[in-house]
C-alpha cells in the first residue's frame, strides 16, 4: 500500500518525524504481510497545528458544503468498499462473510443518516429571550480500536465533520490499513486540508500524546476499559471533554416463556459475532434454572455448527481472534472457567482439531456459571459464552446488573410487559427485546464502566458540541 509509510496531515501525505515501523501480522496465518510508520508526539504536533488553523474556516462552513462532503465521500467509498472489506479480512480475521455486509453497510448507512439527521439540526434553540447556539467543539481526537475498525471510523468522522469539527485520527495500530484507505478518500473527496489529519502508531505514544495535547478540545475513544482510564487521566490536566466507549460483559435474559430453540440459537449467534470479538456481545446467558439442560443442548447444536477457517473462505463463519495476545488472553479465560468448576459444554483450550497455525480459538459454552468465576466478571474478547441460572426475575436482574460494565442487554420473552419491565431494571446503554432489527438511530454507548459518550444518530453529534448560552436583548 503506498501510503503506509506516511501520515495524512494538512492535505497532504507527509513523511514521518522518526523511521519507527510496525509489521502487520495476518491472525488466519500468523505471518507478516504489510509494515506501517509508527508516528510519534512530533507528529501529532504537525497533525494538531493543521487542524487548529483548519478549524475557524470549517467551523463557519454552511450545512450544505457539509453535505456535499459527506455525500462525496460515500460515493468514492462506495468504489473502494470491497478493497476496504479485503483488508479488514486480512487484518484481523473478520469473516469476509461480515466484513463485505454488516461492515460495509454500518459505514454507509451512518453516512447517509448523518446527512438525513444534518439536513434538520437545529444548531440555534431560542428559550425565551435566550438563544442557544450548539457550536463546533474545536480540534477533536479520535481514537479508535481493532474490532470493527472502518466502521468505528466513520462512526467518529462523520460527526465530527456534520458539526465542523476538524480532527487528528488516531486508528489502531493492528489495523491501520483502511484507516490509510481511507484518508485517500477524504483526500480525494477534497476535505479541506487539516480538517481531517491521520496519524498512526501506538497508544502509549501516538494515543497518550493525543489525549495529552493543549491543542485538542475533545477526545472520542473507542476500546478497552484499561485505556480508556489512562486517556481520561492523561486529558484531565487540559480539561478536555473525553467521550469514551469502552468495554462490556452484556447480558443475555431469556424469559420462561421465551421459544428456547430459537432464542438460544440467537443468543449463541450475538455473543460470536466479530468472532466473538464485540463490545456489546451479550456474553453473559441467564436462564431460568429449570431451563438450565435445555439451553445447554441448544447452546452446544449452535456452537458446534460453526465453521471455522480462513475468513476469506466464504463457508467460514468463524474466524480467528486478532492477534497472539488476545488468543492467550481467551486461553487463559477459558482455562480459568475450567479451574473455577464451570461446566465445559463444548469448546477448551487448543486451536480446533485440524488447524495448525493461526490465532483460532474453539467455540466455547460454560454452564452453571457462578458470579464469583472470572468468566462470569472479565470480558474475554473471544468465542466464550458463559450461561448462568436464576430463580426468579429479581434474580435474573440482580445478576444481570452484576457487573462493573453496562454496555448492552438482551431480553427475551413472549409476554412483552414483563420483557419490558425488565428492559427498564437493567443498568444498560442498549437494550435489545427480542433480536430486534438494527437501528442506526439509536445512541450507542454504556453505563458505568462501558465509558460515558452515546454514538450514532442524532445523540452522536452532542460530544462534539458546545453550547452557547446567549442571554437577554440588551
Ligand atoms: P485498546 O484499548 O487496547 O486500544 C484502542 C485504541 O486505543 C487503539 O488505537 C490503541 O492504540 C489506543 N490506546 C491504547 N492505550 C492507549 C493509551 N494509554 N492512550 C491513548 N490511546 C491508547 O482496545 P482494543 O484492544 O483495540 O479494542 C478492544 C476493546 O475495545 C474491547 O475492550 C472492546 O469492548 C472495546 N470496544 C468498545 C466499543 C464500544 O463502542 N463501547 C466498540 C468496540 C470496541
Amino acid at each position: 500500500m503506498k501510503n503506509a509509510s506516511k501520515f495524512y496531515i494538512d492535505g497532504k501525505w507527509v513523511e514521518p518525524s522518526s523511521n519507527a515501523t510496525r509489521n502487520l501480522v495476518d491472525p488466519a496465518t500468523e505471518k507478516e504481510f504489510a509494515t506501517i510508520a509508527m508516528g510519534t508526539a512530533e507528529d501529532v504536533d504537525k497533525a494538531v497545528a493543521a487542524a487548529r488553523r483548519a478549524f475557524p474556516k470549517f467551523s463557519k462552513s454552511t450545512i450544505a458544503e457539509r453535505i456535499a462532503l459527506l455525500e462525496k465521500i460515500d460515493t468514492i467509498f462506495r468504489r473502494r468498499e470491497q478493497e476496504i472489506a479485503d483488508i479488514v479480512t486480512q487484518q484481523m480475521g473478520m469473516t469476509h462473510n461480515l466484513s463485505t455486509t454488516g461492515l460495509l453497510d454500518w459505514c454507509k448507512v451512518h453516512t447517509a443518516l448523518t446527512i438525513e439527521i444534518l439536513r434538520k439540526f437545529e444548531f440555534v434553540e431560542k428559550m425565551g429571550t435566550t438563544t442557544v447556539y450548539k457550536e463546533p467543539i474545536g480540534v477533536v481526537g479520535l481514537i479508535t480500536p481493532w474490532n470493527f475498525p472502518i466502521g468505528l471510523i466513520f462512526t467518529k468522522v462523520l460527526p465530527a465533520i456534520a458539526t465542523g469539527c476538524t480532527m487528528v485520527c488516531k486508528p489502531s495500530e493492528m489495523t491501520p490499513l483502511d484507516g490509510i484507505v481511507f484518508a485517500e478518500i477524504m483526500d480525494e473527496a477534497g476535505v479541506p486540508a487539516g480538517v481531517f489529519n491521520l496519524v498512526n502508531g501506538d497508544g502509549q505514544t501516538v494515543g497518550e500524546a493525543i489525549s495529552k495535547h493543549p491543542g485538542i478540545d475533545a477526545i472520542s475513544f473507542t476500546g478497552s476499559t484499561r485505556a480508556g482510564i489512562q486517556i481520561t487521566k492523561a486529558a484531565a490536566d487540559t480539561v478536555k471533554r473525553v467521550a469514551s466507549e469502552l468495554g462490556g460483559k452484556s447480558a443475555n435474559i431469556i424469559l420462561d416463556d421465551a421459544d428456547f430453540a430459537t432464542a438460544i440459537e440467537n443468543a449463541v449467534a450475538a455473543c460470536f459475532y466479530i468472532n466473538g470479538q464485540a463490545c456489546d456481545a451479550p456474553t453473559r446467558l441467564i436462564v431460568p434454572r429449570a431451563r438450565m439442560e435445555e439451553t445447554v443442548e441448544y447452546a452446544k447444536k449452535a456452537a458446534d455448527a460453526y465453521v471455522i477457517g480462513r475468513p476469506s473462505d466464504p463457508k467460514t463463519t468463524m474466524g480467528p481472534v486478532m492477534n497472539a495476545n488476545q488468543f492467550k488472553r481467551v486461553q487463559e479465560m477459558i482455562q480459568s472457567g475450567i479451574d473455577q468448576a464451570a461446566r465445559l459444554v463444548c469448546g477448551g483450550t487448543g486451536r480446533p482439531e485440524g488447524i495448525e497455525a493461526g490465532y483460532f480459538v474453539k467455540p466455547t459454552v460454560f454452564a452453571d456459571v457462578t458470579r464469583d468465576m472470572r468468566i462470569f466478571r472479565e470480558e474475554i474478547f473471544g468465542p466464550v459464552l458463559s450461561i448462568t441460572a436464576y430463580d426468579n426475575l429479581d434474580d435474573a436482574i440482580e445478576i444481570a446488573n452484576d457487573t462493573v460494565y453496562g454496555l448492552a442487554a438482551h431480553i427475551t420473552g413472549k409476554d412483552i410487559d414483563t420483557v419490558r419491565h425488565v428492559a427498564r431494571e437493567v443498568r444498560a446503554g442498549s437494550v435489545y427485546l427480542n433480536t430486534p432489527d438494527w437501528d442506526p438511530k439509536a445512541p450507542f454507548g454504556g453505563y458505568r464502566q462501558s465509558g460515558n459518550g452515546r454514538e450514532c444518530g442524532e445523540h452522536g453529534f452532542t460530544d462534539y458540541l458546545e453550547l452557547k448560552a446567549v442571554i437577554g436583548h440588551g
